[in-house]
């Protein structure tokens, strides 16, 4: 069954991770475990962007954003996506340290309104990144397809609100990786329907044989698993 990842880093992340990967090991864990395709991200923008240069038709680019970085942030935005062929933007507000749903945050999502890209945001962590917050960005902007990634992470209440948020807005998706719970997958496809959840490792901080196999052991009909391993993915790249 072909596969995209609908969520990796590529480049070495320090204190307190210390995880790291090469473009080389990318592409090889790619082929090992077949494949086709990762969404890419790294707050160093540029390592993706060299990436993407060098294999276009395995890497797909993700702009990683500030909102703190203002004008500058939505014009680099802009300039990956039509020149180089990103395909979305990823907000991480735990990390960058903002609320979803601040005004600061409004030029980035109208930019990619304009530019008709999904915007993927980290969720499942207080006091930034919970499923409600970004279900609260998502109810002002219902024209742009937002994807929790993590869909909840490992809290079984910020799981759960992933769904409920997925269930309650058409424009928000999910995204598994790091999210321990197999029976969450097979919930969200009872509950959402089969178009919402999408496969994705978090390479390099998970592995792709820890992830893929909660997938596989989810309780998912084969239509199923081909919409959650690839066709799900594939309408947002
Ligand atoms: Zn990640």
């Amino acid at each position: 069954m072909k596969i995209i990842d609908a969520h990796t880093h590529l480049g070495y992340f320090g204190y307190p991770f210390n995880v790291g990967n090469t473009l080389e090991g990318f592409i090889s864990l790619m082929d090992e475990f077949e494949v086709e395709k990762s969404f890419c991200s790294n707050s160093d923008n540029k390592q993706v962007e060299d990436a993407v240069k060098k294999y276009p038709d395995r890497i797909v680019g993700q702009a990683w954003e500030d909102p703190y970085q203002g004008q500058a942030a939505v014009d680099h935005l802009r300039y990956v996506v039509t020149e180089l062929g990103f395909k979305s933007l990823k907000l991480h507000p735990l990390v960058n340290g903002f609320l979803p749903y601040d005004p600061m945050v409004f030029p980035l999502i109208e930019e990619a309104l304009s530019l008709n890209i999904p915007v993927f945001v980290h969720s499942g962590h207080a006091p930034y990144s919970l499923p409600w917050q970004i279900g609260q960005l998502a109810e002002i902007f219902p024209d742009v397809r937002f994807v929790l990634i993590h869909m909840g992470h490992g809290h079984g209440i910020y799981i759960q609100g992933a769904l409920d948020v997925a269930q309650k807005l058409p424009n928000v998706y999910l995204e598994t990786s790091g999210m321990p719970m197999h029976t969450k997958i097979k919930e969200a496809f009872d509950t959402l329907g089969g178009d919402k959840v999408m496969y994705g490792s978090d390479i390099p901080f998970h592995h792709p044989s820890v992830e893929l196999q909660r997938m596989k052991c989810a309780g998912l009909t084969e239509v199923q698993m081909q919409k959650l391993l690839y066709d799900n993915a594939a309408r947002f790249c």
